[in-house]
């Protein structure tokens, strides 16, 4: 429950109209508003939200925070409150730090270039087993998602498990300033949003900036690049895991991989328990142990956090292995960067060798926002596609076809994912194996809603 007065303590903001003086809880779209919440009108790049205070109003808020000063009919008569503040995204970052500073559980923030979104579920799914678990959710990681999943607290929540995107600098340190993270997560530093950083040093300093808001900092003792960063800008405790270097609080030994369960040891100093996913991919051992490190920071024991990961059903579109007519789909198409196409292409290979399929097929659309990257990015990765089994790599988009054009083997490149589904419907066959992967704007998802329309 949040009350006025808490409203206008933590925004500032002045009553126009004072109807209900309780809300419970905040919206910023009219369409999923609840009775009784309260509507804050935020200006996004198409939408401007104080276009449908009337419908938020005709749907039961209770009460409109806005920045411009109006009175509708209904309002008075209905008992709604008006509340105006210079800035409705300030109003609602503000909302977020008040409701912040009052919980006192642990708040762990995840960042890193790939996997926070998996870290973060993998860890709730750890935590869930005896804590009441907060967490960003979806991929809600910026500063509209992050702090009004904050706003989602309640007197029952124990601790908060926050995703934190970046694709420039500064992003982190706004987002830490609201949910003042006393554990960071940091999963790895990779190619990611190159255009908005220009370079890995840059990536790196940008994602470290959680690092003056936490006590604890989990992160990749297997990322050399990202340690050294760590080393120079963290003075507090590291927690560290790692597949391959030695000495990490958390280790892992004796993997066995395979296209329905990923096997391994996990070790924590003297202890060590068997783990046996339900995800794919080197890849995930890396979110997993990261998830096991965290947990194990705040005081869960490997039972649990066995239970925790094993449970774990997987996130929609991040490689996921489906089988349909007798083909294998890795249905990566949530998004993808030169770092997450290679860890892809990394599985896509491992399988191969399994010796189980017939045929290997890439289906890869444009990775984008790699700025003056763009083009020798894609050239690089048509070049690695060659030198591995893939019998055909379908390209969609103008930077693959230059992918295409380095790949050595047969290439078709087209325009549209619609396309690439059609042109695949008509070579797959019984026994291959496919990768689908792509930028979101790339909608991947549309190669393997055309193969299944040509059923
Ligand atoms: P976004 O920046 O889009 O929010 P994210 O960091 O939340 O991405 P996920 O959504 O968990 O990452 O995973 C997206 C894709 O990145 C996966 O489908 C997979 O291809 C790749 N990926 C996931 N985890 C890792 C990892 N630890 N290292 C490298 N690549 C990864
Ligand atoms: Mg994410």
């Amino acid at each position: 429950m949040l009350n006025i007065g808490d409203i206008i303590k933590a925004t500032g903001g002045s009553i126009v109209v004072k109807g209900d003086a309780e809300f419970t809880g905040i919206s910023i779209d009219s369409r999923t508003i609840k009775d009784g919440e309260l509507f804050i009108a935020l200006k996004g790049d198409r939408f401007d939200g104080h276009n449908f205070t009337m419908d938020a109003l005709k749907s039961g808020a209770g009460a409109i925070v806005s920045n411009l000063q109006f009175i509708a009919q209904d309002v008075v008569a209905n008992n709604r409150t008006i509340i105006l503040v210079d800035n409705t995204l300030l109003a609602l970052h503000n909302l977020a730090r008040y409701m912040r500073k009052k919980f006192k559980g642990h708040v762990i923030g995840v960042v890193g270039s790939n996997g926070k979104t998996t870290t973060k579920e993998l860890i709730s799914s750890i935590l869930s087993i005896r804590l009441n678990v907060l967490k960003t959710s979806g991929n809600l990681n910026n500063h509209i998602g992050m702090p009004l999943s904050i706003t989602r607290m309640n007197k029952n929540t124990h601790i908060m498990v926050l995703e934190m995107g970046t694709n420039m600098p500064g992003d982190v340190d706004e987002l830490c300033s609201i949910a003042l993270p006393d554990i960071g997560v940091i999963t790895n530093i990779g190619y990611e949003h190159l255009q908005g950083f220009g370079s890995l040093h840059k990536v790196r300093d940008a994602e470290l900036e959680i690092a003056p808001f936490v006590k604890k900092l989990v992160v990749n003792a297997d990322d050399l690049f990202l340690m050294e960063g760590v080393v120079k800008k963290f003075k507090g405790e590291i927690i560290t895991f790692a597949i391959d270097v030695e000495g990490a609080d958390i280790t892992v030994r004796d993997i066995v991989f395979s296209d329905e369960y990923t096997k391994f040891l996990l070790c924590a100093k003297s202890e060590y328990i068997d783990i046996n996913l339900k995800i794919h991919g080197r890849f995930n051992i890396y979110n997993s142990i990261a998830a096991a490190a965290t947990a194990y920071a705040v005081g869960f024991n490997l039972q649990e956090i066995k239970n925790g990961l094993e449970s774990f059903e997987g996130v929609n579109m991040r490689f996921e292995i489906k089988k349909a007519r007798g083909v294998t789909f890795l249905n990566d198409v949530y998004n993808a960067n030169p770092s997450s196409m290679q860890e892809a292409i990394n599985e896509l290979v491992r399988l191969i060798n399994s010796g189980k399929y017939r045929r290997a097929i890439a289906v890869l659309g444009d990775m984008l926002e790699l700025g003056d990257y763009g083009v020798s990015e894609h050239k690089k990765l048509g070049q690695r596609l060659s030198v591995i089994p893939v019998d055909t790599f379908i390209g969609v988009g103008p930077l693959m076809s230059f992918a295409v054009s380095e790949f050595v083997g047969k290439g078709i490149s087209v325009d549209t994912s619609d396309d690439a589904g059609i042109k695949l419907g008509e070579i797959i066959q019984e026994g291959d194996i496919v990768l689908i992967k792509g930028s979101r704007g790339m909608r991947m998802e549309r190669v393997i809603a055309a193969v299944e329309d040509s059923e």
